[in-house]
């Protein structure tokens, strides 16, 4: 990251933070992903369940292991390899009366409105409502102008990547682009655009002067 992308990151998340904290959600930056995980794990209450969805972003970082080391946290984690469907299926449901939930965003837009797009609706629902705190862990790459090209950035690029990453038998593997296909293996069923909260600052939006994630 050069300068003068780290100028246009610090700037342009104030201005989101600002904006989220008007819908009651609440919002911090932080320039590096070390320190984003630095201050993620210290919103983690000692003795806490934490829900891990799929989120590149977190991983990468290497949160969900640090996590897993905190005091006394549960780590509920349906992503385990040795894990059958069912029992993955069972751990997802057990996510949603989660402490913690800790996820990314597919898209995040200059007034603070959240973008997500699942295959079966578990992260999503369990950022709608459940868990009783939601981190969300959000590279400034995931930013867009508005909510017509939040759509578009998740539709025709995340989907497609997130697709080529799990090899999925989906007509964007190959192509790279979105056919709205009706595959078994479709991962864009379910929508979500969050405009606000009821519950004030349950939703934090941990903003990341990187790129991360898809
Ligand atoms: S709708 Fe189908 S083709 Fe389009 S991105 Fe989703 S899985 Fe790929």
């Amino acid at each position: 990251m050069d300068e003068h992308q780290v100028v246009w990151n610090e700037k342009v998340a104030q201005k989101i933070i600002k904006n989220l904290e008007k819908r009651r959600l609440a919002g911090s930056y932080a320039a590096t992903s070390t320190q984003a995980k630095a201050e993620v794990l210290e919103m983690i209450p000692q003795g806490a369940s934490v829900f891990r969805c799929g989120s590149m972003t977190a991983g990468n970082m290497g949160l969900w292991e640090a996590i897993a080391e905190l005091p006394g946290v549960n780590l509920i984690d349906p992503y385990r390899p040795e894990l059958s469907r069912e029992e993955g299926l069972e751990l997802r449901r057990q996510g949603m009366v989660a402490d913690v939930m800790v996820a990314g965003t597919n898209a995040i837009t200059l007034d603070g409105r959240l973008v997500n797009l699942d295959g079966m609706g578990n992260r999503v629902a369990a950022m709608a409502f459940g868990p009783k705190k939601v981190i969300l862990m959000v590279g400034m790459n995931k930013v867009a102008p508005d909510l017509q090209s939040a759509i578009a950035r998740v539709k025709h690029y995340a989907a497609p990547v997130n697709n080529i990453r799990y090899s999925f038998k989906n007509p964007c593997v190959e192509t790279g682009l979105c056919s709205d296909c009706r595959s078994p293996q479709r991962i864009c069923n379910i929508w979500s655009t969050i405009e606000g909260q009821i519950i004030e600052g349950r939703i934090h939006v941990k903003l990341v002067g990187e790129y991360l994630g898809y």
